[in-house]
């Protein structure tokens, strides 16, 4: 007789562990299928860990060899050790997997290797890589199959030179020139990497703008603190080609993208970095029944529910902003419903950063949000040129903006440019989950001296006035 499982979740994600673990915490008996050979997913072995373990390395080697001098440290100019900078991140990337696998065997939650799919609601198949497929029966099943590197039509990908977020965390050397293609998140982050490592970068986007669905006004000024790093920016333009040349390298065809004359970049490496679609192969999701939506998500309700009994999705897989954090809430939330518990997720403070330097990071709505909503905002800003502790560090780039309703005072949004911000945002995202308002965080003592005053100042700034600028 099949093995039987309260609940069977197929992805071992950052959505997918966590369900599991809130799952097994709240007594159930738990299994994930998983078709790699290490548990995490993306996040934690071409994603999240492995790029910030480069943006730290490479983020050090930068400020060794440009920012030790004014603060009367002499050092000889830093050598790259690449290979060592690799074995960083890779000894990162297999503590944190193990990490996983040391909560799941606390928890008592058995993995099932191979490729999962969905016989029908209740049943799971487990295909491996080798061997017969076995089947589990399960009370409920856990869609969290996460997402994929998107890609242009017509360019074909090698993870060598042209290459998605995965082959740009794996070079082998550090490139001449890298064309970025997509300004978002990933392309600048790994755009930064390889020019803080010597190579030039050039990152193309469709738009007009960086950052899409970020506040215009943080995008313009965080562009200009790259351009000042040396990252060149063609933005309003498009990739419509990529060809190879007999000796290795790349000429990229690149045009106005409202249409007109290309013009050819030669390049090293081309990071294809447009963003990423929901994963569904493999799962038989059309013979079970269950739903998609018109870009490939699987469509769920307010409680994660497909349109099958008994089967759920989380994660990137479902719509909703593609990050850890919120496919990790997804599945503290679906386990505590399935548990029969009120889970819920806070999709209107669910903050976002950019891991550069300075780092980016937001919570709510934007300022072209707003205006587009036609409500009836204040704004409360302050520069970290004015703050005291980012003089000392040497870290006066940036600053804090904070949208609040006029009327009710209530803090809408906010917005950090500076260093540590992805640290700082979570004031505001702590006093949004509470509804708070500007005044609430104007009125709480900060100590001195912190990069986080100045986030207070801008809240002092919705008020009577900031006191230091
Ligand atoms: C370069 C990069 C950097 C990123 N940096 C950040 C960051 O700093 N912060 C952040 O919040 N987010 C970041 N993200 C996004 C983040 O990685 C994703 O939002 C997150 O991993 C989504 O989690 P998930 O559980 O939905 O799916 P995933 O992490 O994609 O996991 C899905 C898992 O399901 C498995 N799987 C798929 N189909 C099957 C099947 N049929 N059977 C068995 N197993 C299957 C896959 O092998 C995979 O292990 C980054 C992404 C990339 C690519």
């Amino acid at each position: 007789m099949a093995d039987q499982f309260d609940l069977v979740v197929i992805g071992s994600g950052p959505g997918g562990y966590v369900g599991a673990i809130r799952a097994a915490q709240l007594g159930m008996k738990v299994a994930v299928v998983e078709k790699w050979p290490s548990l995490g997913g993306t996040c934690l072995n071409i994603g999240c860990i492995p790029s910030k373990a480069l943006l730290h390395a490479s983020e050090l080697f930068e400020e060794a060899g440009h920012g030790f001098k004014s603060l009367g440290i002499d050092i000889p100019a830093p050598v790259l050790n690449l290979p060592q900078m690799m074995n960083h991140k890779a000894e990162v990337v297999a503590s944190n997997v193990g990490g996983v696998d040391y909560l799941f065997k606390k928890n008592k939650i058995t993995v099932l290797r191979g490729t999962g799919s969905i016989p029908a609601a209740g049943r799971v198949l487990v295909t491996p890589q080798s061997g017969a497929p076995t089947e589990v029966q399960a009370k409920n099943i856990v869609i969290a199959t996460g997402s994929v590197s998107a890609n242009l039509p017509g360019i074909e990908i090698d993870e060598k030179t042209v290459v998605t977020s995965t082959g740009a965390l794996t070079l082998e050397k550090v490139p001449g020139h890298l064309l970025v293609i997509g300004a978002g998140v990933i392309g600048l982050e790994l755009g930064s990497v390889w020019l803080r490592l010597g190579a030039k970068v050039t990152v193309v986007e469709y738009l007009d703008r960086i950052l899409p669905g970020m506040d215009s006004e943080v995008a313009r000024q965080f562009q200009r603190m790259l351009q000042k790093q040396g990252m060149e920016f063609k933005l309003s333009s498009k990739v419509a080609g990529v060809d190879k040349q007999a000796n290795g390298a790349l000429q990229v065809r690149v045009e106005p993208s409202k249409g007109g004359e290309a013009e050819a970049l030669d390049a090293d490496v081309a990071l294809v970095a447009i963003g990423r679609k929901p994963y569904t192969e493999g799962l038989g999701l059309e013979a079970a029944g269950v739903a998609l939506d018109e870009r490939g998500r699987v469509k769920v309700d307010h409680g994660f529910k497909t349109s099958v009994e008994g089967i759920y999705a989380i994660g990137d897989v479902i719509a909703g902003p593609m990050l850890a954090h919120k496919a990790e809430d997804e599945g503290i939330a679906i386990a505590e419903i399935l548990a029969g518990q009120a889970g819920h997720v806070n999709y209107a403070a669910i903050p976002a950063v950019v891991y550069t330097n300075p780092e980016v990071a937001s919570v709510g709505k934007t300022e072209d949000e707003l205006k587009a909503e036609g409500v009836n905002y204040k704004i409360g800003k302050f520069p970290f040129t004015a703050n005291g502790r980012a003089k000392a560090m040497q870290a006066t780039q940036g600053f804090v903006k904070i949208l609040a309703d006029v009327e009710t005072d209530r803090v809408l949004g906010g917005h950090i440019v500076g260093k540590n911000a992805g640290e700082m945002i979570h004031e505001l995202v702590t006093l949004m989950e509470f509804s708070g308002a500007a005044e609430d965080l104007a009125r709480t003592t900060h100590a001195h001296p912190t990069l986080s005053e100045a986030v207070r100042e801008a809240a002092l700034a919705l008020g009577d006035g900031a006191i230091h600028i």
